[in-house]
């Protein structure tokens, strides 16, 4: 029978989430969706010590902007609640005692000094990283050399332990990679990592394996930080038993700076000028911008950030949300760090203003205006967006690209005036004033005539003359076609602005 698709995103709530994290919840939300199967959202808050409260809320709104549901979540639960696993605690005991009963896991007394002890005299030796591993477990406290009685002792008396894996001496541990292919490591090179601390907790490698054995999880999508745990995972799976449910694993390729030096980290944010996370926050360290805040729409952030590693293999790069769920597939993530272009950012936003149907950004229009003391009518407000909006990065560029429509012209571009007024051009202005003037029910068409027939009797070319009448419509020497634009602000509008200098 087909394995159901399961995936989950699994954050740990020690800060706020930022746009690298968002990007790994995003493909696994793809690959989930586009097999029909479940998203389901973990939160993996055992290091209570970085635990920030703040954090889950964050996750929840940053989720809720760009539109993603979980099938299954600590808010909505599901067949595996609980989702945090703070609260499923009591559980993973269990799994940790079956592990030392199959002769996998022992229990290690040591003291931190006598940690740290350990590791000074590994180093005096010339060890440069010491390891609590197959060799020196043997001088050290726990019940692979305590006898069994003192270990009974020791348990009953309530002597602080922490629960540890016993990796063997000399085994090949085989991962396969569903991004890298196989990765295959000795034991021997292996520490025997904590499962469970002293205060009960499991640690991250065990929570994470347990949970996604029991919820059932097919695929681990994960960030490429997780790849060097890969092995002792697979170990796990194959101490409890479990390797023929044991999910497939991919790891993604990191998020890297601009000038592909290193991974974005959340502080790059406000040093290199452009939002890492996905929603404005504050707190009494620290103010981030948010890509939402900043005037991104949804589909073009989402867009922007699928390409964050992951290409569709055609030249198309503007998908709307579903679409992006049809094309998605593992196969096209990439294996080298994918960088981030805040430029390339910016164009998918412009892309997906320009692309968007017009009246679902009618009420923020309307916003926009209202913020500058302005109404207009619906149908003028789409007009101007249509005329403006290939010149709009964010949709509040909408005023300043399209104001003069609704307002005078704010600024007027002197260099365009003083280079293209002269005589002719002058006269040439009053004349089509004057016969502009003979009819005041104009379209573009007769705008156009009126012009072209005064620029044929007087031998001007457009840029002789276009310039001007552009920049004294509209004050800018860029713009919408321009006999449109006089339609559009109508005869005595256009007539009152092209008097300004005949
Ligand atoms: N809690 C881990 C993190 O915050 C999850 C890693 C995983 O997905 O296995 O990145």
């Amino acid at each position: 029978m087909e394995r159901r698709t399961r995936v989950r995103f699994a954050p740990s709530p020690t800060g706020y989430l930022h746009i690298g994290g968002l990007r790994t919840a995003l493909y696994n939300y793809f690959f989930a969706k586009k097999s029909g199967g479940d998203f389901i959202l973990r939160i993996e808050d055992t290091d209570q010590s970085r635990f920030v409260p703040e954090a889950e809320d964050y996750i929840r709104k940053s989720f809720e902007w760009c539109g993603i549901e979980f099938d299954e979540s600590p808010w909505n639960g599901g067949l595996h609640a609980p989702y945090r696993q703070s609260e499923r605690k009591p559980m993973y005991k269990q799994y940790a005692m079956q592990l030392l009963e199959n002769g996998s896991a022992y229990y290690a007394f040591d003291t931190s000094e006598e940690l740290d002890t350990m590791r000074a005299n590994l180093e005096a030796q010339g060890n440069p990283a010491p390891q609590y591993n197959y060799i020196t477990r043997q001088y050290m406290k726990n019940s692979l050399t305590l006898p069994h009685d003192e270990v009974q002792r020791l348990l009953a008396s309530n002597t602080p332990y922490v629960i540890r894996i016993k990796m063997p001496r000399n085994e090949e541990i085989k991962c396969f990679d569903l991004i890298r292919g196989w990765v295959i490591v000795n034991t021997a090179q292996m520490d025997d990592k904590v499962l469970m601390k002293s205060d009960g907790m499991p640690t991250y490698h065990l929570a994470n394996v347990v949970d996604d054995y029991t919820m059932l999880i097919s695929h681990v999508i994960r960030a490429e930080e997780w790849l060097p745990s890969l092995p002792l995972h697979v170990f796990l799976y194959q101490c409890f038993g479990w390797v023929d449910t044991m999910p497939q694993f991919a790891h993604l390729p990191v998020v890297l700076r601009p000038d592909g030096n290193g991974k974005l980290s959340k502080r790059d944010g406000d040093t290199l000028g452009f939002p890492v996370f996905p929603l404005a926050y504050s707190t009494e360290l620290s103010n981030s911008n948010g890509f939402k805040e900043m005037g991104f729409t949804r589909d073009a952030f989402v867009n922007m950030l699928a390409f964050l590693g992951w290409n569709p293999g055609t030249p198309q790069e503007i998908f709307s949300f579903d679409e992006l769920i049809q094309a998605f597939s593992l196969e096209r993530i990439g294996k080298s760090g994918a960088r981030f272009d805040f430029e390339k950012a910016k164009w998918f936003n412009q892309q997906h203003l320009a692309k968007a149907d017009a009246i679902t950004l009618l009420p923020q229009l309307k916003a926009i205006l209202a913020s500058n003391n302005c109404v207009a009518e619906d149908n003028k407000i789409l007009t101007v967006w249509n005329f403006v909006n290939d010149r709009c990065i964010f949709i509040n560029d909408f005023w300043r690209e399209g104001h003069y429509f609704f307002v005078e012209r704010e600024t007027i571009d002197e260099a365009i005036i003083v280079s293209k007024s002269n005589e002719t051009t002058k006269l040439a202005l009053t004349n089509i004033i004057q016969s502009c003037k003979q009819n005041n029910t104009m379209l573009a068409v007769d705008f156009e005539k009126i012009v072209k027939d005064e620029m044929t009797l007087r031998g001007l070319k457009p840029g002789d003359i276009f310039p001007l009448i552009r920049v004294l419509l509209s004050g800018e020497k860029q713009g919408p076609p321009m006999f449109e634009m006089m339609q559009l602000l109508g005869h005595t509008c256009s007539l009152n602005r092209l008097s300004a200098l005949a």
